[in-house]
């Protein structure tokens, strides 16, 4: 049951594929499966899905998805899902697990939405930049691509999962709405984070500067860090945020030594402990004020 996505979502019905605890009357034991390879994913696959089909993260909770090595177990799932969702390139060990073992349909999100270079994003790098959920019209883009893919494996629930998708659109366009009304009229743009994962919100008229670069576990140079404190003290930051899934100490020691504060923007790229009673949605949200807060907007 460990593996199981519970999201906290009404009507969404979580059940375990083992035939021993199914009753035969609710006839689900051998229903639409999906494998989502990280929490986004499963977000989205989850809401489109409702309770037509059940949806597994990959990445268990408190995981860091960019190093993520598939158990046999995750394998397993792979290979049994009906619909395996991945982005292509975030996850390299997960790309070869599905390419050897993905037994059902397959949805690369990176096939789906349109990333943008980390070099527009001010990072000197030629790779594509995989953050793209920190878009909510780029997530919901991947919503109507696992409708499409579920109606087809399962076309007598394709109504509810057009219907699902519509209603997961609502919500993404009102939070881009949101987004930006909440940061169009700013006293800074600049925002200094660990790593390299809010390129995508820089479309908001933000300036994302990074710590560590393109790795969550890399470490800074004493010459970024004396480039980052050069900009703290010049644009007037107020604030370094560091993020959930990987240390603080660099964010924390960065905002001590410049006198600002230092607080959590989340990359979304999983749930943990301290942010289990949240979803997508409500992160998404939360990080909006912390931006609005540190940037003084409104
Ligand atoms: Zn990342």
């Amino acid at each position: 049951m460990k593996a199981l996505v519970a999201l906290a979502l009404p009507g969404l019905l979580v059940l375990s594929g083992c035939a021993a605890f199914t009753d035969d009357s609710v006839g689900l034991d051998n229903g639409v499966q999906v494998a989502a390879a990280f929490y986004p994913l499963a977000y989205v696959a989850a809401r489109v899905a409702g309770d037509a089909a059940t949806v597994e993260n990959l990445t268990a909770p408190g995981g860091e998805p960019h190093d993520l090595e598939p158990t046999v177990r995750e394998t397993a799932e792979v290979a049994q899902a009906d619909l395996v969702v991945f982005e292509r390139g975030f996850q390299p060990a997960v790309d070869d697990t599905v390419d050897e073992n993905a037994g059902g349909a397959v949805l690369d999100a990176a096939d789906v939405v349109s990333l943008v270079p980390f070099r527009d994003h001010g990072v000197d790098s030629d790779e594509d930049d995989p953050h793209f959920w920190q878009d909510p019209l780029l997530l919901a883009e991947v919503g109507d691509a696992v409708a499409d893919q579920l109606s087809d494996i399962d076309p007598a629930h394709a109504d509810d999962y057009a219907a699902n998708a519509e209603a997961l659109r609502g919500d993404l366009e009102r939070l881009d709405r949101e987004y930006a009304a909440g940061l169009a009229d700013c006293q800074r743009d600049t925002v200094v984070v660990s790593h390299d994962a809010f390129g995508y919100l820089e479309r908001y008229g933000i300036d994302m500067q990074t710590i560590l670069g393109l790795s969550p576990d890399s470490e800074p140079t004493p010459a970024d860090l004396a480039r980052l404190q050069d900009l703290i003290n010049s644009q007037g930051i107020t604030t370094v945020f560091g993020e959930s899934l990987v240390s603080p100490a660099v964010a924390e020691a960065l905002a001590h030594d410049t006198g600002v504060r230092s607080e959590v923007l989340d990359p979304i790229e999983g749930l943990s402990d301290r942010t289990a009673g949240e979803d997508y949605l409500s992160l998404m949200h939360a990080n909006l004020r912390a931006l609005e807060e540190a940037n003084g907007c409104g």
